[in-house]
């Protein structure tokens, strides 16, 4: 059984949990509970029996550089999610690309560790503040891939995106 541990960084508010748990859950409930959690799967991805744990870190009122200290060192794979309808959100989630690629590099580990950018909440897009083509821009700076989802709407992107990354990490 391979164990698969990945982080969930991004702004408060730019849906997170509502991500991981429509992965999890196929389902869209709306509100989340606060607190950090590391919630556990066992799934089969190319004949493969894995063990996920994800870290979703609590994102109330905390700076982006104490949410990732912990993840950053944990984790073999990130999603970095931004909300497409709020710029500060993107701003962030540049910062927390950074700040993954600097600590890997600090400690030793492997730079290219994988990631990927999510512009969630695809569904605001009448009061879309980042254009899809910036989020992909940036995602191409960090040598990651790039997607926009709605937690709210669409199961299969984020299933997608989680099972390329899952494969991303087996192969790294
Ligand atoms: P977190 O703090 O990053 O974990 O964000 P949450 O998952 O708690 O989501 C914050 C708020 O955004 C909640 O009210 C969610 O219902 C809402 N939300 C999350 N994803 C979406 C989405 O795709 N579309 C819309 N319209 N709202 C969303």
């Amino acid at each position: 059984m391979n164990d698969i541990k990945l982080a969930l960084l991004g702004s408060p508010g730019a849906g997170k949990s509502a991500v991981l748990v429509r992965f999890l859950t196929r389902r869209f409930i709306g509100e989340y509970a606060s607190n950090a959690s590391l919630y556990h799967k066992r799934l089969s991805i190319d004949g493969r029996q894995l063990n996920l744990e994800v870290f979703d870190p609590c994102s109330q009122g905390s700076e982006a550089r104490c949410i990732l200290e912990e993840p950053v060192d944990w984790a073999d794979g990130f999603v970095v999610v931004y909300n497409i309808s709020d710029r500060t959100s993107f701003i962030n989630a540049k910062n927390l690309l950074r700040q993954i690629r600097e600590t890997r590099v600090d400690n030793c580990k492997e730079t290219e560790v994988p990631v990927c950018l999510v512009g969630n909440k695809q569904d605001l897009c009448h009061v879309r503040q980042v254009r899809e083509d910036e989020g992909r821009c940036l995602a191409q700076e960090n040598r990651c891939r790039f997607q926009e989802v709605s937690a709210a709407e669409s199961y299969q992107d984020i299933a997608n995106l989680f099972t390329h990354l899952i494969r991303q990490v087996m192969e790294h």
